[in-house]
C-alpha cells in the first residue's frame, strides 16, 4: 500500500513510531562530521546526499554488549534496556548486509546466537530508496542494489515522502494519509564494476594463498581494523571480563567488536600468531568475503540470499574509511586478475 505525506505528517508518524520503537537512520554524529546510525526524531535528520560512514549493524549488534553479570556464586543474564522494538531505516545494500549477518549469527552450526537474536528479532526494516550511486559503491556488481526484504520503504524528496507499506503495524500510523502508487526504484549502475574472483574449487585456495600478490599489503596496511568496524557484514567479536574492583570476583562479561585485520587477532597463548602479516590478514578477509561465506551459507536461499551471493555487499565503506587509502575493491578486483593469470598459465 502506498502513501504520500509531507514532512510535518512524516514527523508525526516518526513520533508515533518512536512510542514503540527506537528509530535509527543515517544522521550526522554529534560533531557533525560522520554519518552514522542514530536515533532520529524528524525526517530532515536523515542524511540523503552522502553515504553513511558506518553501517546500521550498531542498532542490533552493539559495539559492546554485556552478556551476563557474575559474582563468586551467581551468574545473572543481562537484560535489555527496555521493551521497545527497533526500526532501522537503511539503503538496499545495508539491508542485504543485515541478511548476511543473520546467516552468520542465526545459522552457524545450527544454533541461533541468543544475544544477537534477542535484538534482531525486534527489528523492522524500513528501506531508504537509493537511486543514485556514490563514489565507492559497487552494489550492482554484488547484486545487492535491490531488495524486497523490507517492512516499509521511503522515497524522501525535497518536500514530501512517498511510502510503501508492507507491515500493518507500521502502516497503522498512515491511516489518515493520502494513498498513492509508489514502487521503489533502485540504482542501475555504479561507476565501479567489480570482477568477482572465480574460485570454483577448494583446491584453488592454496595457490591463491601463496600468491606474492598479498605482500603488497604488508607495508601499506597499519592493521587498524577501521575497515572491519564500518562493514555491515563483519561479525567478529571478542569476549572481555570486566572486573569491577581489583581483587574482586564480581564483574560482567561483555562482547565487543573485533577485527580480523588487527595484529593480535589470531594471537594465542605464548604469542604465536596464525596469520603473521597484514598481507595474510588481507588474504583472509578477501577470501572470507569472496569464498568462505558463499561456500558455507549462500547455498539454500536462506534469508533471501541468492545461492551465489558473496558476503560483501559492495557498499564501499571500507575504502572510504581506510587511513592508508587501501582499496578493498582493488584487492578483490586484483585477485580476480591474478586468478585469470593462474588459469591462463595452467592452460598454456
Ligand atoms: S565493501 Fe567493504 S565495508 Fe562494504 S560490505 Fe564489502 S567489505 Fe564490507
Ligand atoms: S582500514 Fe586500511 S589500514 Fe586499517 S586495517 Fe583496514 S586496510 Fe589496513
Amino acid at each position: 500500500m502506498g502513501y504520500r505525506v509531507d514532512y510535518d505528517k512524516m514527523n508525526d508518524i516518526l513520533a508515533t513510531w518512536s512510542e514503540a520503537y527506537h528509530v535509527y537512520a543515517p544522521a550526522l554524529d554529534q560533531r557533525k562530521k560522520n554519518v552514522r546510525y542514530r536515533e532520529i526524531k524528524t525526517v530532515d535528520q536523515i542524511v540523503l546526499d552522502r553515504q553513511a560512514d558506518f553501517s546500521p549493524k550498531e542498532a542490533y549488534y552493539p559495539v559492546s554488549q554485556t552478556m551476563f553479570y557474575f559474582t563468586d556464586t551467581e551468574v545473572t543474564e543481562s537484560e535489555l534496556a527496555d521493551d521497545k522494538g527497533i526500526i532501522v531505516i537503511a539503503r538496499p545494500c545495508d539491508i542485504n548486509g543485515m541478511a548476511r549477518l543473520d546467516c552468520i549469527f542465526m545459522e552457524n552450526g545450527g544454533h541461533a546466537d541468543y544475544f544477537y537474536a534477542r535484538l534482531r528479532e525486534k527489528v523492522k526494516v524500513v528501506m531508504l530508496e537509493c537511486r543514485e550511486s556514490f563514489e565507492h559503491c559497487f552494489c550492482v556488481s554484488m547484486g545487492t542494489n535491490k531488495t524486497d526484504q523490507y517492512d516499509a520503504a521511503l522515497r524522501i524528496t525535497e518536500n514530501e515522502v512517498l511510502v510503501d507499506i508492507k507491515d500493518e503495524t507500521l502502516g497503522a500510523a498512515f491511516a489518515s494519509a493520502s494513498a498513492c502508487d509508489f514502487t521503489p526504484e533502485y540504482v542501475q549502475e555504479n561507476q565501479k564494476k567489480l570482477h568477482i574472483p572465480q574460485i570454483t574449487d577448494r583446491s584453488m585456495l592454496k595457490p591463491i594463498s601463496d600468491l606474492e600478490y598479498w605482500t603488497q599489503y604488508d607495508e601499506k596496511c597499519m592493521s587498524c581494523g577501521g575497515c572491519n568496524t564500518v562493514c555491515g557484514t563483519c561479525s567478529c567479536f571478542d569476549t572481555v571480563d570486566v572486573i569491577y574492583q581489583e581483587g574482586s570476583r564480581s564483574g560482567e562479561r561483555r562482547r565487543v567488536w573485533s577485527s580480523c585485520m588487527l595484529e593480535s587477532y589470531t594471537m594465542t597463548a605464548g604469542g604465536n600468531r596464525a596469520r603473521k602479516t597484514p598481507g595474510a590478514n588481507m588474504r583472509f578477509k578477501v577470501l572470507h568475503k569472496f569464498y568462505d561465506f558463499a561456500d558455507r551459507f549462500a547455498k539454500d536461499g536462506a534469508h533471501g540470499i541468492a545461492c551465489d551471493a558473496q558476503m560483501c555487499v559492495g557498499c564501499g565503506r571500507c575504502d572510504m574509511r581506510c587511513p592508508k587509502q587501501i582499496s578493498f575493491f582493488d584487492a578483490v578486483d586484483g585477485l580476480a586478475a591474478e586468478i585469470e593469470k593462474m588459469n591462463a598459465g595452467e592452460e598454456a
